[in-house]
């Protein structure tokens, strides 16, 4: 089922990107288990998937030891400063920057471990998607700025949540401000190469409107069942 999923998933990205001139190989597809127990993310890594999502510090804190495959582990959530210090260690890329305070504790936490932690932000692009993000180009800038003096922090690129809607203008014009913004950064001297945007619901806009990394849960595990934790799934 999981391995039937993920085919599906990887020829419609195939056939996306053949339509809107792009190379597969320049997107990284990142299954997001949240809320998924550790049978179906075997069944997935053992259908060629290196990049697992989690959004709680403490599921991902969990899992981390039960997987003994060399995973990508990538944060999506909201990050609160005090729970950093358990992420750290264990994430490949944090997604989810969202404040100064919150890159300069992770900073803090990257320069303990002698570590330099990938990041991106995250901007708000709507208004009803999510609560968290930059809302405003003078903020990430601002923001994307102090991470680029930190020298625990490695910033890659932007992330944001595109509302659920069956308006696809609206879902497009998320991608593609954010796709702007990092045109603006870059401008100013970034060199950011990433754009994290593309769920189950949006993706295959957002692979057209140049994203690189891909955050797939239910089109690969099936819908998330919330009233359980991911141990009893
Ligand atoms: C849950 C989640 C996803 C995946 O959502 P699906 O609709 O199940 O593909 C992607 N990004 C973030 C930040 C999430 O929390």
């Amino acid at each position: 089922m999981i391995s039937e999923n993920i085919n599906i998933v990887r020829d419609k990205i195939n056939s996306r990107c053949l339509s809107s001139g792009r190379k597969p190989g320049e997107i990284r597809l990142i299954a997001v288990s949240k809320y998924t127990g550790i049978g179906s993310i075997c069944q997935a890594l053992e259908s060629g998937i290196t990049d697992l999502g989690e959004n709680k510090a403490q599921e991902l804190g969990e899992k981390v030891p039960l997987i003994d495959k060399n995973v990508h582990w990538h944060f999506l959530g909201h990050l609160q400063t005090n729970k950093v210090k358990y992420v750290v260690p264990v994430a490949f890329l944090i997604h989810s920057v969202d404040s100064i305070r919150l890159a300069g504790e992770i900073n803090r936490q990257a320069l303990k471990l002698g570590k330099v932690q990938k990041i991106l932000l995250e901007v708000k692009t709507s208004e009803e998607a999510t609560k968290y993000g930059v809302s405003s180009s003078e903020d990430l800038l601002g923001l994307a700025s102090f991470c680029r003096e930190a020298p625990g922090l490695s910033l890659q690129g932007l992330m944001t949540m595109a509302p659920y809607t069956d308006e696809e203008q609206l879902i497009r014009k998320c991608f593609s401000e954010l796709r702007n913004l990092k045109v603006m950064l870059n401008e100013r001297g970034f060199n950011l190469s990433e754009l994290s945007m593309g769920m189950t619901h949006d993706y295959e806009i957002a692979i057209e409107e140049g994203a690189t990394m891909l955050r797939i849960g239910t089109a690969i595990f099936g819908e998330r069942d919330y009233s359980k934790s991911w141990r009893e799934q």
